[in-house]
């Protein structure tokens, strides 16, 4: 019996097509698999265009609508691919990672460098890689299927802006190759659950502050006051900057541990945070209820916090326990101290 998979579209470069204002996201996504003619004759294909966006333009309610549409479909698929643009994929895939948790039917994201009308593309490979990924029986969960890799879905990052290997696995092994419509994995995937759980609600009140070298501490206040947790992604291992600490220990003391969660991450893309190194670092765990990313990656970060935050009434115990408890091997510290 022939696998039955259902192509979701969202636009991105994939399916663009160039006009005078520059590559738009054109293509329906019939037209999309139009490119692919010999694919149908081996599995059994349903497309869906769910939007036509670049994906700068995709929101958390863009990810809680992907979610929804394949809780909806789940019982009548083997698997789903989502073709999405390469910008904000990272993001979509850790969050799908959160809101369709234990998968045991495959979610692949792909996407392309070049559109799939082009002479010279990457758009045919990634996208027929991606349908032979999400009909073997083995797979599951949710990944990026990308330039001949498939990488975990909370630890996939776009490295590169303009070559076909655009994505990078942090801090954790590719999952397999695809080399000539051949799969060669790496690492086995344990999937015990026979359904997957499903999350409809994100709280986006969820701010990233990049740290640079005297960075002023005017906005914090602001900040603080509008979200409900503050990500910094600080230098190295980790520490807060002689300019921001009295302006950031002002704020983190006028609120309980659970009513403003404080994360802190690395601007260094491999190896992750270990903020008790350093003076500058343990000064803040030392004293304050924080979290720690560890070897998480930002988008798995964000995403995980938004999901977790998004049920009310938690305590910091709570908090904590989500935050270190994995989702999807997103981190190895499942114990920090
Ligand atoms: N700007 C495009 C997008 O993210 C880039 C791409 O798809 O490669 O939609």
């Amino acid at each position: 019996m022939k696998k039955k998979l259902l192509i979701l579209t969202t636009g991105g470069t994939i399916a663009s097509v160039e006009t005078p204002a520059g590559l738009i996201p054109a293509l329906s996504s019939e037209q999309l698999l139009s490119y692919l003619p010999e694919i149908g004759e081996d599995f059994q294909l349903t497309t869906k265009a769910l939007y036509s966006l670049d994906s700068t333009d995709v929101t958390p309610q863009h990810w809680i609508t992907i979610a929804e549409e394949i809780r909806s479909s789940y019982d009548d698929f083997d698997g789903f691919v989502v073709c999405h643009g390469t910008d904000t994929m990272a993001y979509t895939a850790a969050a799908l990672s959160y809101l369709i948790q234990n998968s045991p039917k495959p979610i692949v994201l792909t996407g392309a460098q070049k559109p799939i009308g082009f002479e010279i593309t990457d758009a045919k490979g990634n996208l027929r890689d991606s349908i032979l990924y999400a009909a073997d029986s083995q797979s599951c969960g949710v990944q990026i299927v990308f330039d001949g890799e498939v990488i975990l879905g909370t630890r996939a990052k776009k490295t590169k802006s303009l070559s076909y290997a655009a994505f990078s696995s942090i801090n954790y092994p590719v999952l397999a190759s695809i080399r000539d419509s051949r799969i060669i994995r790496y690492i086995r995937q344990e999937q015990e659950a026979t359904e997957p759980t499903f999350y409809n609600k994100l709280n986006t009140r969820v701010f990233l502050l990049k740290l640079t070298p005297g960075e002023l501490p005017t906005l914090l206040p602001e900040i603080f006051k509008v979200y409900d947790c503050i990500i910094i992604e600080s230098f190295g291992v980790g520490g807060i900057p002689d300019s921001l600490e009295s302006a950031l220990f002002r704020e983190l003391r006028k609120y309980r541990p659970e009513e403003k969660i404080l994360a802190m991450t690395t601007q260094v893309t491999y190896e992750g945070s270990h903020i008790e190194t350093y003076e500058v670092g343990r000064k803040l765990k030392d004293r304050f209820s924080i979290l720690e990313a560890k070897d998480m990656t930002l988008e798995a970060l964000l995403t995980k916090l938004m999901w977790i935050l998004s049920a009310e009434g938690q305590s910091w115990d709570d908090i904590y326990r989500k935050f270190y408890t994995p989702v999807a091997a997103d981190t190895l510290y499942s114990q920090p101290k």
